[in-house]
């Protein structure tokens, strides 16, 4: 017989989704010399050579099993410690936290384990690009609220509550902010958790770059009253402790909703990878204060960078976390892709376009300033050569 010819194998749902706006640039930028790279969303720095270390004793040891589903029983103890210290938040560690496959994989599957067909999860924009297509992957709808330069993308909860309906299940924040920096303040977390409480909805707070805040001391959403019971906590080890490769995160919620993460993880992953579960251990261990002096090299870099791009020309908010910049191209005239195309094919420095992060980032540019100080000055010498000519 002979086999029915198909159009496609892909599902419906997978060829619907946009591929990723940041992809094009990069191959782009890749197939140039001499670039300047500010559009990458990792740190500059090598993992510390003690969690490194670490990691490798574990694999010296022969600890190359899977570990418990949800993770090594002591590192979830010392993320448990390091959430009440830190945040002042208190988590089980035997059934409140889940090592997941980076931060990413944690998002995954807080949205798999909590979205019905056709349930409406709110993103604030601009945001991560993975929030959107992993809600429409889980089953659910995306639904944007949008944020502006002007409140120095702050969300305003008059904008959140307009967008909540009868199906919104969750609501997911990101602070400090990929890609505005912004960092939540606690008055508009605590107005984010009173209609969170008035309409019975979840908080997703992806605190990824929590340990990344220079201003203060942070505020867990989870440590909001009332709020440890509703939200979903997000965080793990690659951009505060420097590392991105060994793909490592975290997630803490109450036991009903973490068991139910831990029924996806169990199949689908196991288990995070066992050498990376050591290396993180002695990260929470003795990581502190490399991370408070990767923290200062990325204050005065941040410093440095955002009144540099103020003084050629483009105004940036100074954002209180995160390693990115957002400055406002407006005053060029040119749409953010324009702007990040003619800038590395003319300049050969690499930015991202406003645009992928949604429409509320139109009109701006993300600029990674987890970059040597050389590198900066001279993508700063750059930029303004590109804007006097224009
Ligand atoms: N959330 C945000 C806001 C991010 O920027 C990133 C990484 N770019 C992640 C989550 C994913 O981090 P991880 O490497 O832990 O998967």
């Amino acid at each position: 017989m002979k086999p029915q010819t198909r159009k496609t194998y892909v599902s419906k749902t997978v060829a619907g989704l946009k591929p990723s706006g940041i992809r094009r640039f990069f191959d782009l930028a890749s197939s140039m010399d001499g670039v300047i790279s500010l559009g990458v969303g990792e740190p500059d720095f090598v993992t510390s050579w003690s969690i490194r270390e670490a990691s490798i004793l574990s694999l010296e040891q022969g600890y190359t099993s899977y570990t418990a589903n949800a993770g090594l029983l002591e590192l979830r103890q010392e993320i448990a410690a390091y959430l009440r210290r830190k945040f002042h938040v208190d988590y089980c560690p035997e059934t409140e936290i889940l090592v997941t496959v980076g931060a990413s994989q944690a998002i995954d599957l807080a949205l798999r384990a909590i979205i019905n067909p056709g349930d409406e999860v709110i993103i604030v924009e601009p945001s991560f690009v993975a929030y959107e297509p992993l809600v429409v992957l889980a089953g659910g709808k995306p639904v944007a609220v949008h944020t502006s330069g002007e409140d120095k993308f702050q969300l305003n909860p008059v904008h959140l509550e307009r967008a909540i309906t009868e199906r919104t299940k969750a609501v997911i924040i990101c602070s400090p902010n990929n890609p505005t920096g912004t960092v939540q303040s606690r008055t508009e977390l605590e107005a984010i958790a009173r209609l969170a409480e008035a309409h019975d909805l979840l908080v997703i707070a992806d605190e990824i770059y929590a340990e990344l805040t220079y201003e203060g001391e942070y505020t867990s959403m989870a440590a909001v009253s009332g709020m440890r019971e509703r939200t979903i906590l997000i965080s793990g080890f690659s951009k505060g402790f420097a590392m991105t490769g060994w793909r490592l995160g975290f997630a803490a919620a109450p036991d009903e909703i973490l068991q139910a993460m831990l029924k996806i993880h169990q199949y689908a992953m196991m288990c995070a990878p066992t050498m990376a579960q050591y290396g993180a251990l002695e990260a929470l261990r003795s990581g502190e204060r490399d991370v408070a002096e990767m923290r200062n090299s990325y204050r005065r870099r941040r410093n440095y960078f955002v009144a540099s791009l103020n003084e050629i020309g483009l105004p940036c908010h100074l954002p209180g976390g995160a390693f990115y910049a957002f400055p406002s191209i407006k005053p060029t005239g040119l749409t953010s892709e324009q702007f990040a195309e003619r800038l590395l094919i003319e300049e050969k420095v690499a930015v991202v376009p406003g645009n992928v992060f949604g429409q509320s980032g139109e009109g701006y540019i993300r600029c990674s300033y987890a970059s040597s100080l050389e590198q900066l000055q001279e993508a700063i010498k750059r930029m303004k050569r590109f804007l006097a000519r224009l």
